[in-house]
């Protein structure tokens, strides 16, 4: 799969209209802010694809992306943005839930976290949902050029002890869009999840 190719599809305001549930899809989910939109344009090598936000957690659309005419990747609006009324937080999680539930053809999961705030709550919940959907799960520390090695490597090893008690699929990597790190492992793991 050539992850550059990737087109913006829609914007769906629900999971009512989103494209056709068949092929293959893969959802990137984050706290706002967390670098999900710089992750997929890193990993796309496509600058402008997810649009990078300017005012965190008032996305609240589903983005689609296609890579082909059976597999797509998801962006999720991002959750956790604590400047935003109760409601509106609400409706998220529950979009969230509803496309995580129902959603047939969603194979795997990545979900991004800044290497400098990882495993929030809503971080574990979703890590969890992924794993006992029986999908595989991506974790990818971004941001990780703002720690110095030793600190990637630790809170590395760190969050990858926190996970291995879930016993389930995952995969934790170090992450930077700025700096490039991490895309080839990262895309080795979302091609192999397609090839399935
Ligand atoms: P999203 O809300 O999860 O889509 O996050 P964005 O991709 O919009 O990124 C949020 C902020 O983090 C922006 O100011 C980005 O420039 C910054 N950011 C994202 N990725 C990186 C990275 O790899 N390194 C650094 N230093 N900053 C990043």
């Amino acid at each position: 799969i050539d992850f550059r190719r990737a087109q913006f599809v829609t914007s769906a305001p629900d999971i009512h209209h989103l494209p056709e549930d068949s092929g293959m899809e893969i959802a990137f989910a984050g706290r706002s802010n967390a670098g999900k939109s710089s992750a997929l344009n890193t990993l796309t090598d496509h600058r402008g694809l997810a649009h990078t936000s300017k005012r965190p957690g008032r996305t609240q659309l589903i983005n689609v992306f296609r890579l082909t005419d059976d597999k797509r990747l998801i962006d999720l609006p991002g959750y956790g943005f604590a400047k935003v009324p109760l409601e509106m937080k609400l409706q998220w999680q529950e979009k969230l839930a509803q496309y995580l539930e129902e959603r047939r053809c969603l194979k795997g999961l990545v979900v991004l976290m800044d290497i400098r705030h990882p495993l929030k709550d809503l971080d574990h919940n979703m890590i969890r949902w992924g794993v006992a959907a029986g999908m595989p799960v991506l974790v990818l520390l971004t941001k990780a050029d703002k720690l110095k090695q030793a600190e990637k490597q630790k809170t590395l090893r760190t969050v990858k002890a926190a996970l291995a008690e879930l016993e389930g699929e995952i995969v934790v990597q170090l992450f930077s869009s700025l700096k490039g790190t991490g895309r080839e492992p990262a895309l080795k793991v979302l091609t192999e999840w397609f090839d399935r």
